[in-house]
């Protein structure tokens, strides 16, 4: 039976973290794998996380199961975070924490498909598992272009995706700080987006993955927020691995936002049993540790300090890069200073990828992103000029 199995293709940013690993070259870059870096090139554990840790292990008491909808108080604490210290939305939200914003995602379409929704419409290019995770639920994918050539948002897109989609269909955005192309709709692009969205009743799915990297925590939800406002009906997929660090400890959190109060324990319902037919429950830690940071006011303090110097750290990096646009003709690196969070996706063809690579040890992915939070003061300079070599 097994032996029916044919290989799956390796997955391409792993096997860049492989050749990296394996190249001896001491000033080495790598622009590949999506976690923010310091200026020393480190990933550490939030010093927030630190002390919310330590006071889990100190207090918790037991290991015992909680439901399908994990910890409440993690899922309650991050509310005001996404949707506004004020915006209870009238009694119509209701959430559950889940593995990751993966996980998130995973159930805002299988829920939407449980509802009826037969087609989810999305830019491109995205995130790769969005669309793995469409074709594995088993709803149809729509594209529609998400970035143009001058690195702004492509409203005309997005519009004609909502006001042409059909009423089994769902569009799927990105809250921020967009992943692969760091391009995000303007305040104004997000308004006739949400109009767009109340007009035809289309359901929204937005997922935000990197809130508080692009320009504030209030800043980079505002679109989302815009959309809330408007709408009967939309899911929000929420993940707190890259704004607390935690990636491996698969934080995640899903909204539902119902017409009406009532409908929820219905709706809710439905979620509580995909989750259990998924992952029975997600994983503990790291959202408790979430809520120890959220609902201690110093260690929210220190959580914000240290988000605001991540974001700091990444817009002087687009900045300097911003800079260099004279340096390497072609890539529009101008437009970097506007776009937003981890990623950027630079039109470099194959040949020259490699080139960055072998001749300079410089590691992106094969579609041209790269991760903004891989280089530093020590790196920016020889990176652009590889860019200058390479577009010469
Ligand atoms: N959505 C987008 C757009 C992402 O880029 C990512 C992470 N790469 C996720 C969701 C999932 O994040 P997590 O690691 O929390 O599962």
């Amino acid at each position: 039976m097994l032996d029916r199995l044919q290989a799956q293709a390796p997955d391409a940013l792993l096997a860049l973290i492989k050749m990296h690993a394996q190249d001896p070259r001491e000033d080495k870059i790598d622009l590949g794998v999506g976690v923010y870096r310091t200026n020393e090139g480190a990933t550490p554990v939030f010093r927030a996380i630190k002390k919310a840790e330590q006071k889990l292990v100190d207090e918790q008491d037991s290991k015992s199961y909680l439901g399908p909808e994990g910890d409440t108080g993690f899922v309650d604490a991050l509310k005001p975070y996404v949707f506004g210290k004020d915006a209870t939305m009238g009694g119509r939200i209701e959430g559950m924490q889940t593995p990751g914003g993966t996980g998130a995602v995973r159930l805002a379409v299988a829920l939407a498909k449980a509802a009826g929704v037969t087609r989810v419409h999305m830019g491109t290019p995205s995130w790769p598992n969005h669309a793995q995770i469409l074709a594995d639920v088993g709803v149809e994918f729509v594209s529609f272009t998400h970035a143009k050539p001058d690195g702004s948002a492509d409203l005309d897109a997005v519009l004609g995706a909502i006001c042409g989609a059909g009423p089994t269909d769902a569009v799927l955005l990105h809250g921020c700080c967009h992943n692969p192309t760091g391009v995000d709709y303007t305040a104004d692009q997000w308004a006739a987006i949400a109009e767009a969205f109340a007009e035809t009743g289309v359901l929204p799915l937005l997922d935000v993955a990197y809130h508080g990297l692009g320009h504030g925590l209030e800043e980079d939800i505002a679109g989302v927020r815009q959309v809330l406002a408007k709408v009967p009906e939309a899911l929000i997929a929420y993940s707190c691995d890259k704004n607390f660090g935690l990636y491996r400890d698969r934080v995640g959190a899903f909204y539902m936002l119902a017409k009406e109060p009532g409908q929820l324990p219905a709706i809710t319902s439905n979620a509580n049993a995909l989750a259990r037919a998924n992952w029975s429950m997600p994983p503990d830690h790291g959202g408790a540790a979430v809520r120890y940071v959220l609902r201690d006011p110093s260690l929210t303090r220190e959580w914000l300090e240290e988000l605001d110097d991540m974001r700091a750290r990444m817009r002087r990096v687009r900045a300097r890069l911003a800079a260099a646009d004279n340096e390497a003709p072609g890539l529009n690196l101008a437009a970097l200073g506007e776009q937003n969070g981890l990623f950027a996706t630079l039109p470099l063809d194959k040949n020259q990828i490699v080139k960055l690579r072998e001749d300079h040890g410089i590691y992106m992915a094969g579609s041209g992103r790269i991760n903004v939070a891989g280089l530093h003061a020590g790196n920016t300079d020889k990176f652009i000029a590889a860019l200058a070599d390479v577009t010469r």
